[in-house]
């Protein structure tokens, strides 16, 4: 897996600094960028690269966008961070414009996306506890197999990937695990009483964009519904215009009673993340029963509503429908033997490639890199197709162009 051709001193020099003094938890393409503008990032001998990983779907609306910039400047030089311990001018004209835009009473503002999770399933337990009367400490929350959710123990607790559990143990109980897309299953686990929650991404992105069958998400929320639970969405990767609407929940009229938010909710600037619910779960929180230092601070707060203005302005969710129609039709008819599945909706796509060396993915997301596009696999045979959500046709085109040239090496 050791990547070594063509890597010229100048990128020699900063992977040796990462590889000496930082830590190995990550295995990043052998590219090091120092600019980026929209579609493109350039690296630090000025070589231009489409991104097609996207920040992990942070940046949708494109490196830098300038409107986000602006805004971020403008808000860094008035005031950055108060802490809650004090009100400031703009927390609250934030909450009312992201509770009006997604449609619910509150909203609780945290930073990564993980304690963005995690504050969904304390606010599912708390809500357990306290609305629904299940018996203390026995609240459970069903979650999906191949899930990825963040990396802090409790979320790590039900992972099925070993590789991010191995020695982190003793882990937190009160998760079930079923298997994804299985409407049967969610039925049985249901009908235990103690169950207050249902944890789901609308299409599985770590796991290599796995999207569930079409009335996946509505039968699941209907069976939540009746059985006195809340389906919790984790739209941290699929929200925010990434599939070709607003939120993955959207494509079948879904409307979680917990939603989760992060990533591009900052347009790749900031760790930004939202919690939103109605009152009667919001509700069940009282003062310092949760909280964050950097949670809802100002700058975040301004930048959050650009970001999302700018989705709406821009149409970038109208956008990455149509140029994720044509790009699957062009991976289609690229009609490679070693792609055995294409699969995504909007701008959020996956080819799997089936070849007996396992490391042929990795192999091509290089080739790809010497091309001019830069991608990243997943759980080793899986390619995550995910540009900025601007990206027009011409260079959707090119942009196919490279992949196809990229894979007749193989
Ligand atoms: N949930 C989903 C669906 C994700 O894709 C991710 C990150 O990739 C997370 C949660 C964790 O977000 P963060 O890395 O900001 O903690």
């Amino acid at each position: 897996m050791q990547a070594t051709k063509n890597i010229s001193n100048s990128t020699q020099y900063y992977l040796e600094k990462e590889e000496q003094y930082g830590a190995h938890n990550y295995h990043p393409l052998p590219v090091v960028l120092k600019k980026g503008r929209g579609v493109f990032v350039w690296d630090v001998e000025d070589k231009r690269y489409y991104d097609f990983l996207s920040g992990y779907s942070a940046i949708n609306q494109g490196h830098c966008h300038p409107r986000i910039i602006e805004t971020f400047v403008e808000q860094a030089q008035q005031l950055t961070l108060t802490s809650r311990a004090f009100h400031n001018n703009v927390l609250g004209e934030y909450e009312e414009f992201i509770t009006r835009f997604f449609g619910y009473d509150k909203v609780l503002p945290m930073n990564t996306g993980v304690e963005a999770v995690e504050t969904a399933l304390k606010l599912a337990r708390r809500w357990g506890y306290d609305v629904k009367g299940i018996p203390a400490g026995k609240a459970k929350i069903i979650t999906c197999e191949n899930n990825f959710h963040g990396r802090t123990i409790s979320v790590i607790s039900f992972s099925s990937d070993e590789s991010s559990r191995r020695s982190f143990g003793p882990f937190t109980p009160g998760f079930e695990l079923i298997p994804y897309n299985d409407i049967t299953a969610l039925q049985i686990a249901l009908a235990d009483p103690f169950v207050t929650g249902f944890l789901v991404e609308p299409i599985q992105g770590e796991a290599g964009v796995i999207v569930p069958d079409e009335g996946y998400l509505s039968k699941a929320e209907e069976l939540c519904r009746e059985a006195g639970v809340l389906f919790i969405a984790d739209e941290i990767q699929t929200g925010l215009s990434r599939t070709g609407l607003m939120l993955g929940c959207d494509h079948e009229n879904v409307h979680p009673d917990i939603l989760i938010l992060g990533k591009a909710l900052s347009g790749g600037t900031m760790p930004v993340s939202a919690v939103l619910a109605d009152n009667e779960i919001m509700d069940t929180l009282r003062p310092g029963d949760h909280g964050s230092t950097y949670g809802g601070n100002p700058l975040a707060c301004k930048v959050a509503i650009t970001a999302l203005q700018v989705l709406a302005d821009e149409k970038m969710a109208e956008n990455a429908r149509v140029m994720g129609d044509h790009f699957r039709n062009g991976l289609k008819m690229l009609n490679h033997d070693h792609i055995s599945i294409i699969r995504g909706k909007g701008l959020f796509n996956a080819i799997v490639i089936d070849h007996p060396d396992k490391d042929t993915a990795w192999e091509i997301c290089l080739e790809m890199k010497e091309n001019g596009l830069i991608a990243k696999p997943t759980h080793n045979d899986r390619i995550r197709f995910a540009p900025p959500l601007l990206i027009t046709r011409e260079q959707v085109d090119e942009c196919l162009r490279i992949i196809g040239k990229s894979l007749e090496k193989f």
